[in-house]
């Protein structure tokens, strides 16, 4: 029997709503422009609505919802940040402002999306608004049958390495710098030029693993914050023990491959940190044993499915 309860979801788009009106507000106190302040009304509107819109929309349309937040969040900020702002919003884009002592835009967006944010929402710039899942997300590959074994989860440190190490070595070794994020036309060729070597690693993995979301599981740098920013996150899933009977439904569907009932089992909230807070488990659920909970607990304890040949050799 489905079971259709939107109280299981509702406390997503609360807290995502009341987290930018939060931020909204801080920045207006803080003198900052008008721009940057509807900028996060609109975020906030859009990841909510996005959310709601998945609870409420029959299955078949669910991810109308997802993909109507992703493109006004990840879209829209992808073209003011490059082609109307010309500013670099790549990882090394926010290494080179900080250096500059810019705090503005870039550093502002990963402060709120990708440090702040993911204390109080988890990871939901990943399951709502990223740029780089927005695309790769079209792909018919939502589930995959697991992860590669761990070893290849290091990759996503290396790159964070690679990419700090190149931004280390240009402004200090060969005196590359920045004065103004404004029309930064070299900003500008970095974020765009990013952005095309993430799709083409991205689309090569997804076409490779099946996997839509092979990037983030091994290559993407940023989750490198994400995954230490969401580690004390107050929204997380939580499953009820009494209701689920273990069909491990929502571990097959969940497109990060957690295991899902081995949280309930242990009594935990899911506190993985690959959790992209995407809700595609409260929709699964056939028992209605899964919901949005807010909380304090301590993530990092990771229990993934790995792909069948692995399971074999273990
Ligand atoms: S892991 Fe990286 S690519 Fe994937 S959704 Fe998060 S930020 Fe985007
Ligand atoms: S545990 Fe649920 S919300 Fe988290 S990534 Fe998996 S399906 Fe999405
Ligand atoms: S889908 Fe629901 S009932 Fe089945 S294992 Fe997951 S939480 Fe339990």
């Amino acid at each position: 029997m489905k079971v259709d309860n939107f109280r299981n979801y509702i406390i997503a788009p609360l807290t995502v709503a009341m987290f930018f009106s939060l931020v909204s507000l801080i920045t207006w106190l803080a003198g900052e422009n008008f721009i940057t302040i509807m900028n996060y009304i609109y975020i906030g509107i859009f990841a909510s609505l996005g959310m709601v819109l998945y609870a409420k929309l029959p299955k078949s349309k669910k991810n109308r919802g997802r993909k109507i937040s992703m493109f006004a969040i990840g879209g829209l900020l992808f073209l003011v940040m490059s082609v109307l702002g010309r500013i670099d919003g790549q990882l090394e884009g926010f290494f080179f402002y900080i250096f500059a002592g810019i705090t503005t835009g870039t550093v502002s967006h990963y402060f709120v999306a990708k440090i702040i944010g993911p204390i109080f929402l988890n990871r939901g710039w990943c399951g709502w608004g990223c740029w780089t899942i927005m695309i790769l997300d079209l792909f018919p590959y939502k589930r995959s049958d697991g992860r590669l074994p761990e070893k290849f989860g290091w990759v996503r440190y290396l790159h964070f390495a690679m990419s700090f190490g190149l931004a280390l070595l240009l402004w200090f070794g060969f005196d590359y710098s920045i004065s103004s994020q404004k029309w930064d036309i070299a900003g500008m060729y970095w974020f765009l030029g990013g952005n095309v070597v993430y799709y083409a690693i991205g689309i090569a993995l997804v076409l490779l693993l099946k996997d839509n979301r092979a990037f983030c599981k091994y290559v993407c740098p940023v989750s490198v914050i994400l995954k230490a920013s969401s580690t004390f996150s107050l929204l997380r899933i939580k499953g009820k023990s009494e209701l689920c009977d273990g069909c491990d439904a929502c571990t097959k569907t969940c497109p990060m491959n957690i295991r899902i009932p081995d949280y309930i089992l242990f009594g935990r909230r899911v506190v993985s940190s690959e959790c992209v807070m995407c809700l595609t488990c409260i929709n699964t659920c056939p028992t209605g044993a899964l919901e949005v909970s807010l909380g304090f607990d301590v993530g990092g304890i990771e229990m993934h499915r790995q792909k069948p040949l692995q399971q074999k050799n273990a």
